[in-house]
């Protein structure tokens, strides 16, 4: 098992890569701490980890609300005794998210309140925790958009996961000799509900899949397994790091017919 006897917390476990990061934590031997603000969902997450055998418990917290996320991780430490990972996952794409001009002073807001305030608000009361468990993994969800432009704008969403990026690397830089590692995973365009909801027509699908030189779109799962990875002691030379999870598309100019 390669998380046997760590506790780890999960913002946005509720969906998507968060659920399937829960799922194979626990399965590894992790007790998860299952963070969402739809409490259907995250109660989900947690009786599925439960019938696959495994230990989770649910904590609402908003990411963007600093004693909400103060409470996740105390929750968390009281529930199984200490913290050893982090995985600051939880996002939103606005649907009104657009370019510079089009996009409202509220999208750009609330994107950054929940992508970047959240990030940092979980390291703020997280980072503490590992430390008093004697070290730990930070894995904070940014994005390919942190590397690369789209001509399909989404701009205060791609700044928020730039700012994820670099904000990663300068916890990474600055917890490096308290035996926390801080890395930033970088998924390309994935097949759930976040961005299904946004390219909602086989049109925009395609204008997407063009760009992947695997021509398709990533599973939650392939995310998970690395979370998975950064989580663990395998990782424990890896601190930093853009973690690219994404069929190949920050590598490419472009793609095969
Ligand atoms: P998802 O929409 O399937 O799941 C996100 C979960 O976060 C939901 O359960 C939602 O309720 C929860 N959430 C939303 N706001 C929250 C808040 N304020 N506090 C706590 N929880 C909140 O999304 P996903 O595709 O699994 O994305 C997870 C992360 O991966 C996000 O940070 C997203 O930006 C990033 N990402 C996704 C893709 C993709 O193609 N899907 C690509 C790159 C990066």
């Amino acid at each position: 098992m390669r998380l046997k006897d760590k506790v780890a917390l999960i913002t946005g476990a509720g969906n998507g890569i968060g659920r399937e990061t829960a799922m194979l934590f626990a399965q590894e031997g992790a007790a998860v701490v299952v963070v969402d603000v739809n409490d259907d969902a995250g109660g989900q997450t947690v009786a599925a980890v439960e019938a696959a055998g495994g230990r989770a418990s649910y904590v609402r917290a908003d990411v963007s609300k600093a004693a909400d996320c103060e409470n996740m991780v105390a929750q968390a430490e009281k529930a199984f005794g200490k913290l050893n990972v982090i995985f600051n996952n939880a996002g939103i794409s606005h649907k009104d998210d657009d370019d510079a001009i089009t996009t409202s002073e509220e999208v750009w807001d609330l994107t950054f309140d929940i992508n970047v305030k959240g990030v940092w608000l979980g390291c703020k009361y997280g980072i503490p925790a590992l430390r008093r468990a004697g070290g730990g993994s930070v894995i904070n969800t940014a994005s390919f958009v942190a590397l690369l432009g789209a001509a399909t704008p989404q701009l205060a969403y791609t700044a928020s996961k730039g700012a994820v990026l670099a904000m990663s690397r300068e916890l990474a830089t600055v917890h490096a000799r308290e035996n926390i590692r801080v890395n930033a995973l970088c998924p390309g365009p994935l097949h759930t509900e976040l961005l299904m909801k946004y390219l909602n027509t086989p049109e925009k699908k395609q204008r997407r899949l063009v760009h992947i030189p695997m021509g398709r779109f990533g599973q939650a799962k392939e995310i998970a397994y690395a979370a998975l990875y950064l989580a663990s002691d395998e990782s424990s030379f890896v601190t930093g790091t853009a973690f690219s999870v994404d069929g190949g598309i920050t590598a490419a100019y472009t793609t095969p017919e």
